[in-house]
């Protein structure tokens, strides 16, 4: 009786601590993706609309759950990616530095655990999410398209 008790016992803790590492981490995402599209707001207020709409579609069309990586990036931060791959693209071109690209990362919850979409996952993977047929309707440009460089986590407005 005692065993069962105790068995119930660690039952209960760990799903306790389960849920709220669950919720810990849905709060930072969710503060991230805010803060980030404060950032690009504060230098370009059409684009924080489109991809604040387009970020809305995913979460309510699909079932997956939106994590933005990347948005608006300092020149110098620019500068450095550049140096580290010379495929990432010139300070002067990238949409990052214009507050018009976003880089993200897909979740979801698969039964007890949680399963993503991140730049080494295939275009097919990305295509099956859904999330690059929203991305047409809003007309941005999927770096999946790409054929110099495989990007499939950045979204950009022409
Ligand atoms: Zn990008």
């Amino acid at each position: 009786m005692k065993r069962i008790k105790l068995i119930s016992l660690l039952f209960a803790a760990t799903l306790f601590v389960w849920l709220f590492v669950g919720l810990v981490i849905w709060i930072h995402v969710k503060v991230i993706n805010w803060q980030r599209l404060n950032e690009i707001e504060e230098v370009n207020a059409a684009s924080y609309r489109t991809f604040s709409k387009f970020i809305d579609d995913i979460e309510s069309e699909t079932d997956w759950s939106v994590e933005i990586i990347s948005g608006l990036r300092s020149r110098e931060k620019q500068k450095e990616l550049l140096r580290e791959n010379g495929k990432n693209a010139a300070v002067d071109k990238s949409r990052h530095v214009l507050g018009r690209a976003i880089d993200i990362n897909l979740y979801k919850r698969n039964w007890l655990w949680r399963i993503w979409l991140k730049k080494y996952n295939s275009k097919k993977d990305w295509k099956n999410s859904g999330v690059v047929r929203i991305s047409e309707k809003y007309g941005l440009l999927w770096g999946g398209s790409y054929h110099s460089y495989h990007d499939p986590v950045h979204f950009e407005i022409n």
